[in-house]
């Protein structure tokens, strides 16, 4: 009879210089399934600060040839990931789905945008024009163009782990740089998959690597790394001021999407059906585990004791467990720590008075002692300015904020530091105009969720959500590359007037 031999652990690992290697380092941490402890996803080796200076060496060796490669080219390699990640959609979505806990129609549809994505930038590769510009001197042709700005990097959360990368590494290779990715060490097995599509569709060696390790060393690096000419960060306010500070120290382009605290406001006039079930959505969609996620609904007086009914009926109604099982709506916190950050803000909100409507607790019994399993919470009668009402949770937690109308509604919308999405229920138009207007969030709704987005409109947020540019869109491109103005004299003649 054979021996039993202990099966070896799948190991992350690094891809550098067009090479996938594993770290030096003997410090490692495991990844499990946060719907299920008993599996073991694999094991993240924690890269060191010599090798992400590696990583960057390789990218400033291969920035050359691709600020050389013509743009349609580039775009074209483009298209062929957003191909190759369509054939790969379902094992994409399943890796997604073990190591994040999303459901696998979430995981599918975070895919999807991805792909949407990239089929977008590879045709901004046709459009990265500058404008030509009116000069005040004769036979003078003024223009602007777009440059690459050389090595940069992007530094992602775990909530995206596949559509954050695609949505900053792919305009970033399109202008023309070469790419360091760190993503979030909790996802690395996801952050291969980006990787193994964009090797497969063609990036040159060098052009796009990836270290994973932590944050505080491998992340660090590459901020203070001089070869690096901009950091694109999505995470949290905590570790994204500090990074903007770090960046500033050397005027390093630095851009950085934190958190929010998203509302939606329900006013008289709303359709309510719509309002409970998009509420629904945006606040226990992805365990409310996504930046643009529902956490607060601001409700005018006279119709919250209906909304909050019906809202809580359908809350009651969500089946928790792993989201690769099918009919499961909400799935678990990501790991340990995002688990006891809900469950410390459950019992904050219970102390604060607020009122328990529904859930409040984790899920205990069978399957649900192996995963970091809440019930869909949902907290009324919320002070504008608890806690629960102004932190981000990053949870299936919803705080409702009762006002008398919709002057206070808007009020107490805008009453947060962050400034991320919004939305507003209503049909009344005036109130609509009034609400984009005054609003102070970077993307807003009417009647629809406050969660979403597409790979041809802008995303990001005002306040402290948000500092830089924005990302998706055309205006993608503009912290990826800079601005150059071109003034050409064809007088042959020395210049008379304009001498300032
Ligand atoms: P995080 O803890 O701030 O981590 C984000 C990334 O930064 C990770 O890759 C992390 O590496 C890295 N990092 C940590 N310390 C660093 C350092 N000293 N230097 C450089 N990099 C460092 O955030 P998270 O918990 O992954 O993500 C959740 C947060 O992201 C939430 O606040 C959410 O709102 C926000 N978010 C915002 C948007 C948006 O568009 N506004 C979108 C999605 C998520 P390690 O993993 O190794 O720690």
């Amino acid at each position: 009879m054979a021996a039993l031999t202990e099966v070896a652990l799948p190991k992350a690992k690094m891809f550098v210089g067009g090479a996938w290697i594993e770290t030096s380092s003997t410090r490692s941490v495991e990844r499990r399934n946060p719907a299920n402890s008993d599996d073991i996803v694999g094991v993240v080796g924690l890269a060191t600060r010599e090798e992400t200076r590696a990583a960057v060496d390789a990218a400033k060796k291969a920035f050359p040839a691709w600020r050389d490669t013509p743009p349609v080219a580039r775009g074209k390699i483009l298209a062929k990931a957003a191909l190759i990640l369509t054939e790969r959609m379902h094992e994409v979505a399943a890796i997604l789905t073990r190591e994040e806990g999303k459901t696998l129609a979430e995981s599918r549809g975070e895919v999807m945008r991805s792909i949407n994505v990239l089929d977008y930038m590879a045709g901004e590769a046709k459009r990265l024009g500058g404008e030509t510009l009116p000069c005040e001197l004769p036979k003078n042709f003024a223009y602007t163009i777009k440059q690459p700005l050389g090595v940069v990097a992007c530094i992602t959360p775990w909530n995206f782990p596949v559509a954050i990368p695609v949505w900053k590494i792919a305009p970033a290779l399109v202008a023309g740089n070469t790419v360091i990715f760190k993503p979030a060490t909790i996802t690395s097995f996801t952050g291969m998959k980006v990787i193994e599509v964009f090797e497969a569709a063609g990036v040159p060696p060098g052009v796009l690597n990836m270290v994973v390790g932590s944050g505080s060393e491998v992340g660090d690096e590459l901020m203070n790394h001089p070869s690096v000419k901009a950091v694109s960060f999505t995470g949290s306010n905590e570790i994204g001021t500090a990074l903007y500070a770090q960046g500033a120290k050397r005027l390093m382009k630095v851009q950085c999407e934190m958190g929010g605290k998203n509302p939606v406001v329900v006013v008289e006039d709303a359709d309510m059906a719509l309002a409970v079930e998009s509420t629904l959505q945006g606040a226990f969609g992805s365990t409310g585990q996504r930046c643009t996620a529902t956490s607060r609904a601001v409700v005018v007086d006279a119709i919250a004791d209906e909304f909050v009914n019906r809202l809580a009926a359908r809350a009651k109604q969500l089946k928790v467990g792993d989201g690769a099982v099918a009919g499961v709506d909400m799935g678990p916190s990501v790991d340990q720590s995002q688990f006891k950050t809900v469950l410390e803000y459950l019992e904050i909100g219970k102390k604060e008075g607020a009122t328990l409507v529904c859930g409040g607790s984790r899920l205990t019994g069978g399957s649900y002692d192996k995963g970091f399993f809440t019930e869909p919470t949902i907290f009324d009668h919320v002070k504008p300015n608890s806690r629960i009402a102004q932190e981000e949770i990053f949870g299936p937690v919803l705080s409702i904020i009762r006002v008398k109308n919709f002057e206070e509604a808007l009020e107490a919308a805008n009453n947060v530091v962050y400034g991320l999405s919004s939305s507003i229920y209503t049909n009344d138009v005036s109130k609509v105009f009034d609400f984009i207007d005054r609003i102070e969030t970077g993307i807003t709704h009417v009647n629809s969720p406050t969660t979403g987005g597409e790979a041809q409109i802008p995303f990001g947020g005002t306040k402290g959500t948000g500092v830089g540019y924005r990302e998706q869109g055309s205006v993608a491109i503009d912290f990826f590359t800079e601005l150059k103005a071109v003034y050409v004299d064809y007088t042959g003649k020395k210049r008379e007037g304009n001498l300032y």
